[in-house]
């Protein structure tokens, strides 16, 4: 769980999403209409499995066609303007195997959340139903209440600022609200385990959950606050354990199974979780 300790095998998967490349089709500046743009669905059959994709034509492409799964806009086959069909479709049927493949390990990944009322978000493990109402107030709200996450977001937020500003906010409340469960499992398995750590901090790590450091201050992220019980045990007792033992050499996996002897099972649900890095 921290690289810095020579942890290779056990990273968390980061699969960041391709909006970057995606991007890179919306042109700000105007351009007569012969020039501009465009964009039309279309499907492909391939054995059992269909193929929807977008097609997006573009002036600034010459020659080259590039295909980008995206988790929030699909297939997206971005071609230059005189592209004929009859190329596209070879050219995605030539890519369909990849494709499949992509949509796939995505869905399994889970969604990009739209931020709308009826998705949930999981707190220690248990999903809560959002219920989002827009509200002329400054900034976005999120409180907790009968298992529901209420969010009240400013009426002008739009696209890509209300997302922001949403996912700033519930960052804001898992920070706060990670503290104490995690504080209590370590409390308890640091009787268990006779190991105390010299502080406890909530941080928000890009590619790890936590990380122990040599004076004994365990970090862990707010994303764990997202997980169940027994996966927050699994990381603190990781953690605790690196106060006695660096690294991850045989000793210490030894001690964890002493105290989670199906801790390679947590460790694999744990991998899956990754995508929870992408909010
Ligand atoms: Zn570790």
């Amino acid at each position: 769980m921290h690289p810095s300790h020579g942890e290779s095998g056990e990273g968390v998967p980061i699969q960041l999403a391709l909006f970057e490349i995606f991007e890179a089709f919306s042109y700000p500046v105007p351009m007569p209409p012969s020039q501009r743009t465009t964009s039309a669905k279309a499907t492909l059959r391939v054995g059992r499995s269909t193929i929807r994709y977008q097609v997006v034509r573009s002036p600034k492409r010459r020659r080259t066609l590039q295909i980008t799964v995206d988790p929030s806009d699909g297939v997206i086959v971005a071609v230059p303007m005189r592209a004929s069909w009859s190329d596209i479709n070879s050219f995605v049927k030539q890519k369909a195997r990849w494709i499949l493949k992509t949509v796939g390990e995505m869905r399994k990944r889970g969604r990009r959340r739209a931020f709308v009322t009826g998705e949930t978000l999981p707190y220690l493990g248990r999903p809560a139903k959002l219920v989002l109402e827009a509200k002329p107030v400054a900034e976005v709200s999120v409180t907790l209440e009968g298992w529901r996450f209420h969010v009240g977001v400013p009426e002008e937020l739009r696209g890509k600022r209300r997302r922001e500003a949403i996912v700033e906010a519930f960052k804001g409340w898992y920070t706060r609200h990670a503290y104490e469960p995690i504080a209590n499992s370590l409390a308890r398995w640091s009787e268990v385990m006779g190991l105390k750590a010299k502080r406890l901090l909530i941080r928000d790590q890009r590619q790890r959950w936590a990380s122990c450091a040599r004076d004994g201050t365990l970090r862990f992220n707010w994303r764990v606050a997202l997980m169940e019980p027994s996966l927050i045990d699994y990381i603190v007792v990781h953690e605790l354990a690196h106060i006695a033992v660096p690294n991850h050499s045989q000793r210490y996996w030894q001690r964890v199974a002493r105290f989670i002897p199906d801790f390679t099972a947590r460790r694999a649900k744990l991998r899956q979780a990754g995508h929870l890095f992408t909010m």
